[in-house]
């Protein structure tokens, strides 16, 4: 299932959820449990697939940010 990035007002931050894509544009639920998140394009999201983690772990601890697409020349994938 694909894993989609939101963005609340209330909270004035993102977060992410997985989803079916045909639910991807739907209105939200936060983990604050406010409703009406709205669909934010990340194509950073996009490849964090089957991850159970938040965007800490998508931010990437090691590595640069080329690392998300697998041939970065920093090395750190490895
Ligand atoms: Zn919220």
């Amino acid at each position: 299932m694909p894993l989609y990035e939101y963005y609340c007002r209330r909270c004035e931050g993102r977060f992410e959820l997985l989803r079916p894509m045909a639910r991807m544009d739907d209105p939200a639920a936060c983990p604050n449990g406010h409703e009406g998140g709205e669909r934010v394009l990340s194509t950073f999201a996009a490849f964090a697939q089957g991850e159970g983690e938040t965007s800490e772990a998508l931010a990437g601890t090691g590595g640069c940010a080329g690392c998300a697409g697998g041939n970065c020349a920093c090395g750190s994938v490895n």
